[in-house]
């Protein structure tokens, strides 16, 4: 069985791009159920008002429900508003509800509206990282679509940017806006952060075109393309209806398989 090695320090990572549907959540959940089936500590942040990661991993959100939402809008901290995910004892979620959706707008008005996330999560890790026991390994937040104030919260509170990239025809167009933006980030907000991980999702290895994608986005981040690809599976998508991870519904699945792989690749890679 392979040993996935704990981090010297805790990776925070933002899952994001801002086209939908190329399998962001997907990504957030399943790489961190893997990392936590293998004993890390992980915390996934839903961040997208949709809530699809907090209802892949099983937790309540529901409109009543205390979330990401209070965190950056209200006075709650992480602390409270975390729940813990039925796919593992070591994984844990702040949800996202409905509340979320006028977030970007509500947040305008807020000082230091960019650094919202950052600084509540810094206060949890402060105390959740005393002790080797409880020390995070990963935090993974899951961004919506958009590259509004949601995904810079994310990026400022970051020291990675994970980027998910299906292998299609349009996969490379937004990109460079993408990359730009976590440039102007890395000027201004977040100096720290960096490109460290894309995962190639939704491959299907018998046309030419996924392989053409597939080698276009090697030649241009060569480092950051983990070697894994996710494959277009089934099992992978019906999932999420069973508020599980494709990790628990199907672990023998080619799609558990994949994930599992890139998540041991990501905790070899370390944080560059
Ligand atoms: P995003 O968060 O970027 O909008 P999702 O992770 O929600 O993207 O994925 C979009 C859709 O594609 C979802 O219905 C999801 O179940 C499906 N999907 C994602 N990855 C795969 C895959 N490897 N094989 C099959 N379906 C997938
Ligand atoms: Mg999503």
């Amino acid at each position: 069985k392979a040993v996935f090695e704990r981090p010297a320090k805790t990776r925070i990572m933002t899952v994001t791009n801002q086209k939908g549907g190329v399998g962001k959540t997907t990504t957030t959940v399943n790489i961190a159920a893997a990392l936590a089936k293998h004993g890390l500590n992980v915390l996934v942040i839903d961040s997208d008002p949709q809530g699809n990661a907090s209802t892949a991993l099983g937790v309540e959100h529901g409109s009543e429900t205390a979330s990401i939402y209070d965190v950056l809008i209200g006075d709650m901290t992480v602390a409270e508003v975390v729940q813990d995910s039925p796919e593992g004892p070591s994984l844990k979620v702040v949800p996202a509800t409905i509340h979320l959706s006028g977030a970007e707008i509500e947040l305008v008005n807020i000082d230091q509206r960019e650094s919202k996330l950052k600084e509540a999560l810094e206060v949890y890790l402060t105390s959740v990282n005393t002790d080797k026991e409880t020390r995070l390994d990963y935090v993974l937040i899951d961004c919506p679509p958009s590259l509004g104030l949601l995904t810079i919260n994310a990026m400022v509170a970051a020291t990675e940017a994970f980027i998910p990239i299906q292998c299609e025809y349009y996969a490379l167009e937004g990109l460079s806006q993408l990359l730009n933006n976590i440039q102007l980030v890395q000027n201004s907000l977040n100096g720290e952060i960096e490109i460290s991980t894309i995962l190639l999702t939704m491959f299907d290895r018998r046309t030419n075109l996924a392989n053409e994608v597939a080698q276009e986005v090697r030649s241009h981040f060569p480092d950051a393309t983990l070697n894994t690809k996710i494959p277009r599976s089934v099992r992978i998508s019906e999932a999420p209806s069973f508020q599980q991870t494709v990790i628990t519904y199907d672990s023998s699945s080619t799609g558990a398989i994949a994930y599992e792989q890139a998540a041991l690749e990501i905790t070899k890679r370390g944080a560059n």
